[in-house]
This record gives structure tokens, sequence and C-alpha cells, in this order.
């Protein structure tokens, strides 16, 4: 089978159900053979090669150009091909498997000597996750291989939520993507680490804290708190990059009382000074004033549905980014539920955040 290709990079249509089952096939081979595929899953496009393979996972970091201190995600079909990469698997772990896989929680356990020093970056544990998506597990599946996939952006730059924003950054670098159409949760996985008791949080996504505390029934180590500033070591490589981020500085305002206000001022010193801000703004926010039109302008959804706002945010500042505006304002929203992710990728992808007056930080 021909597949159409850009820059070399082969385009594999598996929304299509007539074609679904070759692309998966023709992804999976160059899994085998070493290469590296992007893919979808609910929370974002992944970038895919043999988590036992030094030299497929380092693909990975060079077509991303990700720090080699930042460890991979193995993605696997279930517990049982867990088994094989780790030393031990505590009570904790299947019971948030049983409530939370296939989906976007994200589990660290002791590593097996299985996975090479590359896949891990060096350190002694191992991050694995069930995604659920139907064509990533059927890939993880005809592959017959846990798969290391970090997001498939460049490094630093918005996570991919279509195959479109895979190509945009990565045509030319990786050998196929599987095009199965939009991310449904849209920010990445929740990463918990079970290496201690109480286990502890070090990124928030998909499943919230809030549900992962009713279903332990017992404390999580929040390190996550205002954008997860770690002093020190960090317990997770990926916490000291900046990530995330559009190409043109973004502005985070806080959420609080005098919001739009401080929106508005900012808006006005920005064109006071010449530079043509976009804007990223809720439902509520947008509807509450006339902004100028010729400022882009994206609106992600409602205060009270952060869910619907993760799914497009990283589309919303990939968009801004292409209006090639000098400054992107967004919008903060309340920390609880989705909003924690939200707010983290936010604060990690900020250049400046304008504080609320009354913030408790
Ligand atoms: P990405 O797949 O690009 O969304 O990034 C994976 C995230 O998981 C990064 O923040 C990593 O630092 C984190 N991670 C992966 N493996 C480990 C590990 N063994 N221990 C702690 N954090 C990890
Ligand atoms: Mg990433």
């Amino acid at each position: 089978m021909e597949w159409p290709e850009i820059k070399g990079t082969k385009i594999l249509p598996a929304s299509d159900p007539r074609r679904a089952e070759e692309a998966i096939r023709c992804a999976a081979t160059i899994l085998q053979t070493g290469g590296v595929v992007a893919f979808p899953t609910e929370t974002v496009y992944g970038l895919g090669a043999d988590a036992r393979s030094a030299t497929a996972v380092q693909k990975i970091f060079t077509a991303k150009n990700r720090p080699g201190d930042n460890p991979l995600i193995v993605h696997v079909t279930g517990m049982e091909q867990v088994r094989e990469l780790v030393r031990e698997i505590p009570s904790r772990a299947y019971l948030l498997a049983q409530h939370f896989w296939p989906g976007p929680l994200t589990l660290v356990l002791p590593k097996s000597d299985l996975l090479p020093a590359v896949t891990t970056a060096g350190l002694l544990s191992v991050a694995v996750r069930v995604p659920d998506h139907p064509l990533a597990l059927a890939l993880i599946e005809a592959a017959a291989l846990p798969v290391a996939a970090p997001s498939a952006n460049l490094s630093g730059s918005p996570s991919p939520t279509t195959a479109g924003h895979v190509i945009a950054d990565l045509a030319g670098r990786i050998d196929a993507v599987l095009d199965g159409g939009d991310c449904r949760v849209g920010v990445e996985s929740t990463v918990l680490s079970l290496l201690a008791v109480p286990p502890v949080l070090l990124r928030p996504g998909g499943v919230t804290l809030e549900r992962l505390r009713t279903v332990l029934e017992e404390d999580i180590i929040d390190l996550c708190r205002n954008g997860g500033e770690i002093r020190g070591t960090p317990p997770s490589p990926g916490m000291k990059y900046r990530h995330y981020a559009p190409s043109a500085p973004l502005y985070l305002v806080e959420m609080g009382e005098g919001q739009e206000d401080r929106i508005i001022a900012l808006l006005k010193d920005l064109q006071a000074r010449g530079m043509r801000p976009g804007l990223m703004l809720t439902t509520e926010t947008a509807g509450a004033f006339t902004f100028p039109s010729h400022f882009p302008l994206e609106v992600v959804g409602s205060q009270k549905d952060p869910k619907t706002v993760a799914r497009r945010l990283y589309g919303a500042l990939r968009r801004l980014d292409s209006e090639a505006v000098d400054v992107i304002i967004a919008e903060g929203l309340a920390e609880e539920e989705m909003g924690r992710a939200l707010m983290n990728r936010l604060r990690k992808a900020a250049d400046r955040v304008i504080v609320a007056p009354n913030a408790k930080i």
C-alpha cells in the first residue's frame, strides 16, 4: 500500500474505518523494526518507539529535541504487560488500574532490567499507563511490545491534539503519523508516583486529584500546587522545563476579583506600546466586553466547564501563534478538578503571571 507522505513522513489515515486496519499494521511494523510513529491517545498525540530498544528510543529524543534527562511514559495494553517492566506492583497500583485504566493516569513504579537507561533517562523507576483510545490500544497490541511515547511535539511547544499539529512540528523527523482525528481530553495524563507512601502527584492531568483521593482513601502529596515550582532536585525531571509554550510570550491573568479589569488594563497597555495581542478567553469574559475585532480571539469554553477548555487549550495556543501576535493573553481558571491540570500547563507556558489580588499562594 502506498501512503501519502509529507517530507518523507507517512500519513496513515486511521479515522477512515476501511483503511484503519492497514494503517495500524503499517504503524506496528515501523515500531517492530525500530522506527518512530506518532499516534493518537485520549490525552494528546504520542510519539512512539519500542521501549526495550535503546536505538529506537533515542530516535524519539532526537526527533523532539528532548533533553536526555526527561524520561518517557511507557504505554501498554494492561497490567499483564506492566509485570515485565517493573520489579513490583504495589496493591494500590492494582486498585488505581482497576478504576482508571484504560485512561489518563500514569503510574511511576520501580523498573525492571528489561528497559534500557535511555527510556527512563537513567532513573530506577518507570512511568507506565494504558491509553483509552481504540487506535492506541490496537497499535500496541499489533506491535506486541511496550511503546515508549512522550507527546509528539517539538520539545517545549504546545502538545499536539490533532495529526496536523504533529505534522507541523515533526514532518521529516519521524517515520509516520497515525491520523485518528482530535484528542478527547486534550491535556496530558496525570503522573502519580507510587515509589513512596503516601503517593506523590508529579503532574496533574486527565484524572483529577479529587478522584484519586476518593479511590485511594489516603493522602496524596501534591507537588504541583501553583504550577509545580520545585526547589532543588525535581522528583520528576519534566517539572523543571518550560513546557507547552507557544512562540509568542504568554501572559497569564489568574482568576480572581477584577480579572476582566486586569485583562482590559493589560490590553490597553500593550496597545499603547504598539503591540498586537492575541486573546484566549472563557465564554463568560469574552461575552462581557467588546474587544477590538482586529485582535485574534480564541474562546475556549465556560469557566464552569474546564474539561472543554482543556480539550481546546493547545489548539487555541497554536492558532494564536499562527496569527503572528506579539503577546498572548490567557485567562486563568479556578484551580480545582480539571482546572488544576489547565493551570499547571498555563503556568509552565507563561512568561508572566498576573496574580489575583486575593490569591492564596
Ligand atoms: P510527556 O510524555 O512528554 O508528557 O512527559 C512525561 C512526563 O512523565 C514527564 O513530566 C516526565 O518527567 C514524567 N516521568 C516519566 N517517567 C518518570 C519517572 N520514572 N519518574 C518520574 N517522572 C517521570
Ligand atoms: Mg510532553
